[in-house]
C-alpha cells in the first residue's frame, strides 16, 4: 500500500475498525476514507455502490459487521445475518465494480464447527455443524469469506480474509445485554467495586475455555497481511493460548481490585466450550501478537476508566 493511496476502512467507530484507524495513522497513510453509520448505511446496495464511484477507494479494510455477545447473537438472530450479509455483500460487490486493489474480509473464530478438533485449522471450516447461539452470526461470516473467494477465483479480485479470535480493548461495547465476556466482566467488577457490592453474576459454568487478542495487535496483523499475503485461504490471526471463563474473570477481578465473591449463573449459556486458533500459519508467515492477556486487560481497563461516560450511558 503506498502511502498516498485512497484507504477505506469501514466500520472505523468500532473496536477494529477504530484500531485499524490508529495503526494506519501511525504508519503515516492521510489519505483514509470514512463514514459513520449514519453517513453511509451500509446494508443500502444503492448508497454503497454510488459511495464507491465517487470515492473511489484503492484498499479496502472490511471491519463493519452487527457484532455481539453470546446473548444478542443468540437474541437478534435475524439482525445478525440480515444485517452482515448485506454488508460484506454489498462493499465487496462494489470494490469488484470500482477495481478496489486489495480488500481485506474481516470474519470470527465463531466460523468453526462447534466441536470441530482444537486448536482450529483453516481447513476445519465447514466440516461440521455450527454452535447454535452464533450461528447467523457464524452463516453471515462464512458467506464473507465465500464471496472474496469466488470474487479472486471468478474476477481475479485481490480479496483476503482473516478470522480473528475474541478481541477486547478501546471502544469495545460495555452495554451487558449486547458484549462480550471481558468488557462485560471489566463494567461488572468495577460497579460492584465502586458500590461496594458484596458478589458478582458471572454467566454459565466458567468452564469454557476462551483465546482473547488485543484490538491493536489485530491491527498490526491486518496491517501486516495486507502488505505480505495474496492468497485465497482466509487466515485465522490468535494469539494460540487461551483460559477458563474462571481463569479470567479472576484475572479481571484482580485488575479492577475487586474483593467480593462470583457467582455463577448457570441458566445463561456456555456456548461453544472452546475455540483456540492454531495460528501456525500466520506464525510462519512472520507475525505474532505481542501484547500478554494480564496487561491488556490493565490497559484496557484504563482506557474503560478514562472514557466510562461514553461506553456506559
Ligand atoms: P462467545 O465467545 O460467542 O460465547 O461470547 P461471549 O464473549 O459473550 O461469552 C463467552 C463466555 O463467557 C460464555 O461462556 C458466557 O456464558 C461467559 N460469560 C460469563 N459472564 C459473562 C457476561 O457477563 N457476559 C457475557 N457476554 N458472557 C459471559
Amino acid at each position: 500500500m503506498e502511502k498516498h493511496a485512497r484507504i477505506y476502512v469501514a466500520g472505523h467507530r468500532g473496536m477494529v475498525g477504530s484500531a485499524l484507524v490508529r495503526k494506519l495513522q501511525a504508519e503515516g497513510y492521510e489519505n483514509l476514507l470514512l463514514r459513520t453509520s449514519s453517513e453511509l448505511d451500509l446494508r443500502n446496495q444503492a448508497a454503497v455502490a454510488a459511495f464507491f464511484a465517487d470515492e473511489r477507494p484503492e484498499y479496502v479494510f472490511l471491519a463493519a459487521a452487527k457484532v455481539g455477545g453470546i446473548l444478542a447473537n443468540n437474541t437478534y438472530r435475524a439482525e445478525f445475518l440480515y444485517d452482515n450479509l448485506m454488508i460484506e455483500s454489498n462493499i465487496i460487490h462494489s470494490a469488484y465494480e470500482t477495481g478496489v486493489k486489495k480488500l481485506l474480509f474481516l470474519g470470527s473464530s465463531c466460523i468453526y464447527p462447534k466441536m470441530a478438533p482444537q486448536p482450529l485449522k483453516e481447513e476445519y471450516l465447514l466440516s461440521g455443524y455450527l454452535e447454535a447461539t452464533n450461528e447467523p452470526y457464524a452463516i453471515a461470516k462464512i458467506t464473507g469469506i465465500k464471496l472474496c473467494e469466488a470474487y479472486r477465483s471468478q474476477y481475479g479480485c485481490n480479496f483476503i480474509s482473516a478470522m480473528p479470535t475474541n478481541l477486547y480493548g478501546p471502544n469495545d461495547n460495555y452495554d451487558l445485554n449486547g458484549s462480550h465476556v471481558l468488557p462485560a466482566l471489566i463494567r461488572k467488577f468495577h460497579e460492584a467495586k465502586v458500590n461496594d457490592q458484596p458478589t458478582v453474576e458471572v454467566w454459565g459454568t466458567g468452564s469454557p475455555r476462551r483465546e482473547f487478542l488485543h484490538a491493536d495487535d489485530l491491527a498490526d496483523a491486518c496491517f501486516y497481511l495486507m502488505q505480505h499475503y495474496n492468497g485465497e485461504l482466509f487466515v485465522n490471526i490468535g494469539t494460540g493460548e487461551d483460559v477458563t471463563i474462571k481463569e479470567l474473570a479472576e484475572i479481571v477481578k484482580a485488575t479492577v481490585g475487586f474483593d467480593g465473591e462470583l457467582r455463577w449463573n448457570t441458566e445463561k449459556p456456555d456456548g461453544t466450550p472452546r475455540k483456540l486458533m492454531d495460528v501456525s500459519r500466520l506464525h510462519a508467515m512472520g507475525w505474532k501478537h505481542t501484547t500478554d492477556l494480564k496487561d491488556g486487560i490493565e490497559h484496557t481497563y484504563q482506557d474503560f476508566l478514562a472514557n466510562e461516560v461514553l461506553y456506559v450511558e
